[in-house]
């Protein structure tokens, strides 16, 4: 059985004003990702993973914030383009982990909704999909309110 594991991780400063989006959900909070896209720093983790198991590259090589057609783009498109690369590489994908650092707020009301947004985009059944959250127990940037972070790891398996 031929299966790719891969890993992806990111991170975004939060500001004040900004919408929160975390895995195509917004989630409503005083601060928001600073970024060229949406600033889904869930689904961009997610995305680095999918590339990464298939060594072909990362979200920055396929979608250059230098390009203004990414220009506050909704991350979940940026997913599906990725979700059809692998497709095209003959691989499906068996399970996604993912986990959010950040301090405030609590993320628990919104994990369901997030597994299932996911599990609209990737096309995978939600209980393949886990969306955990943690602070830092104020230490860091995550935990000063300065910046989210998101690790996830993936596993596909070739059709
Ligand atoms: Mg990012």
């Amino acid at each position: 059985m031929d299966i790719r594991v891969g890993c992806g991780y990111d991170v975004h400063a939060l500001a004040e004003g900004l919408q929160l989006v975390l895995c195509g959900v917004n989630v409503p909070h005083t601060k928001g990702c600073v970024a060229h896209s949406d600033g889904d720093v869930a689904i961009h983790a997610i995305c680095d993973a999918l590339l990464g198991a298939l060594a072909l590259g990362d979200i920055g090589k396929l979608f250059p914030d230098s390009d203004a057609k990414y220009k506050g783009i909704d991350s979940r498109l940026l997913l599906k383009e990725v979700v059809e690369l692998i497709a095209s590489e003959g691989y499906a994908i068996s399970n996604i982990d993912c986990t959010i650092a950040m301090q405030r707020p609590k993320l628990r009301p919104y994990i369901d909704t997030m597994r299932h947004t996911l599990s609209e985009v990737v096309g995978i059944d939600a209980s393949r999909i886990s969306i955990k959250a943690t602070t830092t127990e104020h230490l860091g940037f995550e935990g000063r309110e300065e910046g989210v972070s998101a690790n996830a790891v993936t596993l596909l398996i070739k059709g």
